[in-house]
C-alpha cells in the first residue's frame, strides 16, 4: 500500500512493513501490531526518514506515544537513528546495551570506519570515478549522533520476547555485525531478518565466516518467510539463503583469481568483478566494505598480502602454498 508516498505493508497477520526511502540505502522497520504495538530497528537519523516514520505510524491508526518498545537487530545508525527521538525504551544484544547509552561514542566508532574504509578507495586515484568532494559529502551526510536511546533489557540466544501479539526466539546471527539478532516466531516459520539475510545482497559486514554460518544455521529453520532490514521480503528464503552462500563463496574465490593475475586495490577488484558499479557514492562504499571483508579473510588465510606504498593500498597473491591454513 502507497498512502501519500509512504508505503506500508502487511506482511503476515499483524506485522506491517514501513519503507523508509531516504536516504541511501532505503529501510524497512517493521511495525508489530498488539497491545501496546512494537517496531523493530527504527531507520536512519535523519529528518526525512523520522518524518515519513511518524507518518506511517498515524496513518496505521497509532501515535508514536502508543509504543511499547523497539527492538534494535543491530547498533548501525540506519536501524537506530529514529530510536533517538522517539526515545520508547527498547531492546538489544546483551553487549550493545552499553552503546545505546553513548550514541556518540559508537556513532564516532561507525563514521571512523567509514573513514578507514575510504582509504582503500582513495590511494587509487584513476580507477573509479569519484573526487573528494564526494567522500566530503558522504561523511558529512553521516553526522554524529548523540545522545541515548533508553534501554529497557538485553537479548541474547534462546531468549523469548513478546512483541505485538507474537513471541518471538531470539537468535544471535553475526556476520553482517558481530552483534547481531534476528527474531523468530517458530509457531508461523517467520523470521525478522535485520541484515543478516537480504534479498540478492552479500552483507557479510564483520567476518565471512561468521556470515557464511549464521546463513546456514538461519536456512535450517526452514521458514516460510523472511523480513529483512532492507528490501523485499523473502517467500523462500532457503533458496534465497542458497544462492547468497554460493555467492559468498564464488565471490571469494574470483577475488584470489583477479589478485593472482596482477596486484590490485579494491576499485580494480571492483571493476573486476561487477559489470556495473553504483554512481552513488554511498553505495559505491558500501560495495567496498563488503569486499574488504573478502580481503581480511583470504588475509587470514596467508592466501594474498597488503602492500601499502604512497598511500596506496595493493593486495598481493601469496603463492605459497605451505602457508596456506
Ligand atoms: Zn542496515
Amino acid at each position: 500500500m502507497v498512502n501519500n508516498g509512504i508505503r506500508c505493508s502487511e506482511m503476515a497477520p499483524g506485522i506491517v512493513r514501513i519503507v523508509l526511502s531516504h536516504p541511501y540505502p532505503p529501510s524497512n522497520v517493521y511495525f508489530l501490531r498488539g497491545n501496546p504495538p512494537a517496531l523493530v530497528d527504527s531507520g536512519h537519523p535523519g529528518d526525512q526518514s523520522f518524518r515519513v516514520m511518524i507518518q506511517a505510524l498515524h496513518s496505521l491508526g497509532y501515535a508514536p506515544e502508543e509504543l511499547g518498545t523497539i527492538v534494535y537487530t543491530h547498533p548501525h545508525r540506519d536501524h537506530l537513528g529514529g530510536g533517538v527521538r522517539l526515545q520508547v525504551p527498547g531492546w538489544i544484544h546483551h553487549r550493545e546495551v552499553e552503546g545505546l547509552a553513548d550514541l556518540y561514542e559508537s556513532s564516532r566508532r561507525e563514521i571512523d570506519l567509514r573513514l578507514e574504509r575510504a582509504r582503500y578507495i582513495f590511494g587509487h586515484n584513476g580507477d573509479h570515478f569519484f573526487s573528494s568532494s564526494d567522500l566530503d559529502r558522504f561523511i558529512h551526510s553521516q553526522f554524529v549522533m548523540r545522545g541515548c536511546i533508553p534501554v529497557e533489557g538485553s537479548l541474547r540466544e534462546g531468549d523469548g520476547i513478546q512483541l505485538g501479539e507474537r513471541t518471538w526466539t531470539v537468535l544471535e546471527a553475526p556476520g553482517h555485525h558481530v552483534h547481531h539478532i534476528c527474531l523468530y516466531d517458530p509457531s508461523d516459520g517467520i523470521l525478522l531478518a535485520g541484515d543478516a539475510v537480504i534479498r540478492n545482497v552479500v552483507t557479510v559486514g564483520n567476518d565471512l565466516h561468521q556470515y557464511i554460518a549464521t546463513l546456514k544455521r538461519l536456512a535450517q529453520l526452514n521458514c516460510r518467510l523472511m523480513l529483512p532490514g532492507h528490501g523485499a521480503p523473502i517467500d523462500r528464503p532457503s533458496k534465497m539463503i542458497a544462492v547468497l552462500i554460493d555467492l559468498a563463496c564464488r565471490r571469494k574465490e574470483l577475488i584470489l583469481e583477479l589478485i593472482s593475475r596482477e596486484p590490485m586495490g579494491v576499485p580494480q577488484i571492483m571493476s573486476g568483478l561487477f559489470a556495473r558499479l553504483p554512481k552513488h557514492y554511498a553505495a559505491y562504499q558500501s560495495i567496498a566494505g563488503q569486499i574488504l571483508q573478502f580481503l581480511k579473510a583470504l588475509k587470514a588465510e596467508d592466501r594474498i598480502e597488503e602492500c601499502i606504498e604512497n598511500g596506496r593500498i595493493t593486495f598481493i597473491y601469496s603463492p605459497n602454498p605451505d602457508s596456506r591454513k
